[in-house]
C-alpha cells in the first residue's frame, strides 16, 4: 500500500516523502482512514511502529481542510504522558506540517512558563501537552480549549500508570462535548477500557499485532547472573563488544546514577536520564546518545518512555521491571521501523518472580544463557527485592499492579524482518 491510497493531501504526501517514508506502516494503514473519516478510533500500538504519524498526518489534514479561525484557537489537543514524548511528537508535526499554513507549540513542566505562553498568544492550531502544566496555564487562564475539535491521549496506558486520570478528567470536561476522540496505548487493561468506554463513541478499534507479542525482529536474551556481578557484567559485554549506542534500562533513579557512575569508572561515556534530572539535563543527555557522544544511556522506565532512537542496535535490562508491561516497553525501543536489534536482560536469583511474570505476559521462555565466570550462586535467594527497592522507588507515582493479561503489545513492522528465535513462539514455550 502507498501513502498515495490513503488519501492524505500532496501538501502531507510530499513531507512525508521528505522524511524518506515509502509506505504506510500497518497502524497507519488501519488508522488513517477512519480518523480521516471524523470517527473515533482506539488503537493499539506502541512507539515504534509509526503510531505517531498515524494519528497525527489525518488531522493535520482535516485541520487544514477546515475553516481557519481568525483567533486561530487551539483545534487538535494531543495529550501525553512524558515531557520527551511530548516534545518528540511536536517535532514529528512541524515536519509534516512544513507544507501547510497551520501553527503548533508543545507545552509541558519543568520549564518556564513563559516562552510557551508566548507561542499560545500568537494562536495555535495543534498543542501537544503534559497534562499537568496543560492544567496549569487553563488555571491561570492563560489558555482556552473551548474550540477542541480533536482530542487525542497518546499512551493512554502510560498516562494512568502515572496518575494522571484524574486531570485527564479535568481536562475533558472544558473540551467542547461534541468533537473526535483518538486514543492509543499499548496495553489494554481493564481501567484504559473504562477510561475508553468513557470519552470515546463508537469507536474503530484499529491494531497493529496480536495479543502480548514481543517485537519479531528483536532477539531477546537473559543472562543469568548474580546480582553483585551485574556491574562488572554490563561493562565487559559493552567494552568487548565495542558496543557503539546502549539504552540500559534500571528500576530505580538511584540505581541508574550508580550505574552511571561505575561505567563513567570505566571509561564508558554515559549519563542518566530519570525523574529527578532537570529537562536541560535529560534534553542534553538525549542529545548525547543520538549524536554519539554518548555510549550509554541509563534510563528509568518513566524516563525512558516516547523516546525516539532510531536504529537502536541493544537494550540491556540491568534490572527486570517489576511490572511485566515495561518489558514489551522496554524492548521495543529496540528493533524499531524495520532494524533489527539485541534486548538483553540481566537476571538475578532474587528476580525470578518478574522474569515468570514477564515470560507469562510475552508468552514466551525466554532463551536463558550463562555467562563464564558469573552465573549466580544456584543456591541464592530467590525471594524478590524488599519493598522499598522497587514499586516504591520508581521514577513515578506508585502504582497498581496489572493483573489484566489481555493486554496487548504491538509489533514493529515497517519492513522484511530477519528470522528470530520468538518467529515461532511455540516453539520456545
Ligand atoms: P513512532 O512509533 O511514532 O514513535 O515512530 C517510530 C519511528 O518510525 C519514528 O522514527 C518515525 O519517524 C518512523 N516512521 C513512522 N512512520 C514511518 C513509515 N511509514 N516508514 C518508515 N518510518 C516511519
Amino acid at each position: 500500500m502507498s501513502f498515495n491510497s490513503l488519501g492524505l493531501s500532496d501538501a502531507l504526501l510530499k513531507a512525508i516523502s521528505k522524511k524518506g517514508y515509502t509506505s504506510p506502516s500497518p497502524i497507519q494503514q488501519k488508522a488513517i482512514p477512519p480518523i480521516l473519516e471524523g470517527k473515533d478510533v482506539l488503537a493499539s500500538a506502541q512507539t515504534g511502529t509509526g503510531k505517531t504519524a498515524a494519528f497525527t498526518l489525518p488531522i493535520l489534514q482535516l485541520l487544514s481542510q477546515g475553516k481557519h479561525l481568525s483567533q486561530r484557537p487551539v483545534r487538535a489537543l494531543i495529550l501525553t504522558p512524558t515531557r520527551e514524548l511530548a516534545a518528540q511528537i511536536f517535532v514529528n508535526i512541524k515536519e509534516y506540517s512544513t507544507y501547510l499554513d497551520l501553527s503548533s507549540t508543545v507545552i509541558f513542566g519543568g520549564v518556564n512558563q513563559k516562552p510557551q505562553v508566548a507561542q499560545l498568544r500568537q494562536g495555535i492550531d495543534v498543542l501537544v501537552a503534559t497534562p499537568g502544566r496543560l492544567i496549569d496555564l487553563q488555571n491561570q487562564g492563560l489558555i482556552s480549549l473551548a474550540k477542541v475539535e480533536i482530542l487525542v491521549l497518546d499512551e493512554a496506558d502510560r498516562m494512568l500508570d502515572m496518575g494522571f486520570v484524574r486531570d485527564i478528567e479535568r481536562i475533558i470536561k472544558v473540551l467542547p462535548a461534541k468533537r473526535q476522540n483518538l486514543m492509543f496505548s499499548a496495553t489494554f487493561s481493564k481501567d484504559i477500557k473504562k477510561l475508553a468506554m468513557g470519552i470515546l463513541h463508537h469507536p474503530v478499534h484499529v491494531e497493529a499485532t496480536p495479543e502480548n507479542t514481543t517485537v519479531d525482529a528483536i532477539t531477546q536474551i537473559i543472562y543469568p547472573v548474580a546480582k553483585e556481578k551485574k556491574t562488572e557484567l554490563i561493562i565487559k559485554l559493552i567494552t568487548e563488544g565495542n558496543w557503539k549506542q546502549i539504552l540500559v534500562f534500571t528500576r530505580t533513579k538511584q540505581g541508574a546514577n550508580k550505574l552511571t557512575e561505575s561505567m563513567i569508572s570505566a571509561g564508558i561515556k554515559a549519563a542518566a536520564i530519570h525523574g529527578n534530572k532537570g529537562q536541560g539535563a535529560r534534553t542534553k543527555a538525549l542529545a548525547g546518545f543520538k549524536d554519539g557522544s554518548l555510549t550509554a544511556l541509563v534510563a528509568t522506565d518513566i524516563a525512558a518512555r516516547g523516546l525516539d532512537i532510531p536504529l537502536l542496535p541493544h537494550v540491556v535490562n540491568f534490572e527486570l521491571p517489576n511490572i511485566p508491561e515495561d518489558y514489551v516497553h522496554r524492548i521495543g525501543r529496540t528493533g524499531r521501523a524495520g532494524a533489527n536489534g539485541e534486548a538483553i536482560s540481566l537476571f538475578s536469583p532474587d528476580e525470578t518472580v518478574f522474569l515468570r511474570d514477564i515470560e507469562k505476559l510475552v508468552g514466551l521462555n525466554l532463551p536463558k544463557e550463562n555467562i563464564k565466570g558469573f552465573e549466580p550462586d544456584p543456591n541464592a535467594s530467590k525471594e524478590p527485592i524488599k519493598q522499598g527497592q522497587g514499586r516504591q522507588q520508581r521514577d513515578s507515582t506508585p502504582r497498581k499492579p496489572k493483573t489484566d493479561t489481555t493486554n496487548r503489545s504491538s509489533n514493529n513492522s515497517f519492513g522484511p524482518r530477519r528470522p528470530s528465535q520468538n518467529n515461532d513462539r511455540r516453539s520456545n514455550r
